[in-house]
């Protein structure tokens, strides 16, 4: 099997390959049980996408704009080195016959980021001790999916952090189909050159064919194809030759897999601590939005399991500039946004919600954005703004709570538990009202977010005033809170 050729990927109408997708105009859709394969499957696919294609912006535009015939396709595939994709090899460096193997069940990949130790590390998915076979098609987004995640905490002595850091935030653009999808996340390697400070001898052999040697992993030095695919670990599958239906994909194959193998990298990217205080950088990984701090980059992650990603949104798609740090939107959204934006598209929010090793959440946000995003920002920022207000004034009126006396854990977790409601409330709000993004002007959009997300802020209040009616301290306190809640909102 070939990943530029064969059909490996699920979909609603059966397994197809890359170039089925790309070039025919079949309404494919991913077929996968878990977000985060779907997830990692769109990265995947775009990024084998950007080694075919390596299109120009004009060139992508043509692609997006016209489509994309089989016999171009095929002329761009013989012009590349297809045989590092072939699936015994494609993201599969070998290690030495000296190293130590370390071993575990596949179901530790489906998030990419999950630790052997914590009690919660498989608590991702409902029913994960049912996730046990793979398909040998689907090791490859499983491998992928890893690399792209994971942090070398997850798996103690035996774990190393890949090229992105671990369990970072993913945002993609998305089309009204999946061969648009793709077409938006595939990277223009003008656009990249000019937004990155890659050396002139950078190298852009794949990890597999030239692995990464030395203890830093130095960013400038990683061409676009090498860092698309960057590699951690050694990783080999155990495959059988055994009839079964797959738990990834759905379908049945005769060549399965239940373990994965892994030797690690033993330098570090600068996505590490140790790669960082020396000096590694960067690389800039086109769907990961960054913070920027004095200390140096970090990918965005979700760390409170609370979180939602409506109240970040605006970080992701404009940037953020605080004090002390700067969040930048990924490279794939300044690339829709200065150079492929005239159509209708939707940003993608996604990743998990991790602490330590163990992952608390995850996160699968589609929001709906102005076709012309470069020039109607503001029609976003201020619905996300409107939201950001209300929790806070939901907050200061809660807080006269603590006025009472009475035990601040007891009051702290009666005011948590109001503003989570809050905000993952707000998250289906937020995300309707940008529906109407194009249909309505700026002030009319502002006007219904306040509206809507004010209701739900007072809703929330009354509950909590309702629920300790009989205890009139608190009571008497939260009569005292209820006028900001009614405060005009500006
Ligand atoms: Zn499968």
């Amino acid at each position: 099997m070939n990943l530029l050729k064969d059909p490996f990927i699920s979909t609603t109408l059966g397994k197809v390959s890359l170039k089925d997708i790309l070039t025919s105009d079949e309404d494919y859709q991913l077929q996968y049980f878990f977000d985060e394969t779907q997830l990692a499957m769109l990265q995947m696919l775009s990024s084998l996408a950007t080694v075919v294609l390596k299109p120009t912006i004009l060139e992508l535009k043509g692609y997006i704009a016209k489509g994309l015939t089989a016999e171009q396709y095929d002329l761009a595939l013989s012009k590349i080195e297809s045989k590092w994709f072939e699936d015994d090899c494609f993201m599969r460096s070998k290690a030495s016959n000296k190293a130590k193997v370390a071993d575990g069940p596949i179901t530790k990949l489906v998030s990419g980021i999950e630790c052997g130790g914590s009690p919660n590390a498989l608590g991702l998915f409902s029913d994960s001790e049912n996730v046990t076979i793979a398909c040998s098609d689907c090791t490859h987004v499983l491998n992928y999916n890893l690399h792209m995640n994971i942090k070398g905490e997850c798996f103690g002595p035996t774990g190393a952090t890949g090229i992105r850091g671990g369990g970072a935030i993913t945002t993609l653009v998305s089309g009204s189909n999946l061969k648009e999808t793709l077409l938006f996340n595939v990277v223009a390697i003008d656009f990249y050159q000019k937004n990155t400070a890659l050396s002139d001898s950078a190298d852009s052999k794949f990890m597999w064919d030239l692995p990464l040697d030395g203890d830093l992993y130095q960013a400038q030095n990683i061409g676009l194809e090498r860092g698309l695919f960057a590699l951690a670990y050694h990783i080999d599958f155990v495959i059988e030759d055994q009839i079964a239906e797959c738990h990834i994909c759905g379908h049945e194959s005769n060549k399965i897999t239940k373990t994965f193998k892994r030797v690690k990298y033993s330098g570090a990217y600068g996505s590490t601590k140790k790669g960082r205080d020396n000096g590694a950088g960067w690389w800039l990984h086109p769907y990961t939005p960054r913070n920027e701090k004095e200390d140096g980059t970090y990918a965005v992650c979700a760390r409170d399991q609370n979180w939602q990603s409506w109240q970040e949104l605006t970080a992701y798609i404009i940037g953020k500039e605080t004090d002390k740090t700067a969040v930048k939107p990924a490279l794939i959204i300044n690339q829709f946004q200065n150079a492929l934006s005239n159509g209708k598209a939707n940003v993608l929010v996604g990743g998990n919600i991790a602490d330590q090793g163990s992952i608390t959440g995850r996160v699968y946000d589609l929001y709906s954005m102005p076709s012309s995003l470069s020039k109607n920002n503001a029609r976003i920022t201020q619905v996300i703004d409107s939201g950001l207000d209300q929790k806070e004034k939901l907050s200061i009126a809660l807080n006269k709570m603590f006025g009472v006396g009475y035990d601040k854990n007891f009051v702290s977790g009666i005011k948590n538990q109001a503003m989570q409601r809050f905000t993952t409330n707000a998250q289906q709000i937020v995300q309707q009202i940008l529906l109407d993004v194009d249909r309505k002007e700026a002030a009319e959009l502002r006007k219904d977010a306040v509206s809507s997300l004010s209701n739900e802020a007072k809703a929330i209040f009354k509950s909590v005033q309702r629920k300790y009616q009989h205890d009139l301290p608190l009571f008497k306190a939260l009569v005292k809170g209820e006028f900001i809640l009614y405060k005009a909102d500006n």
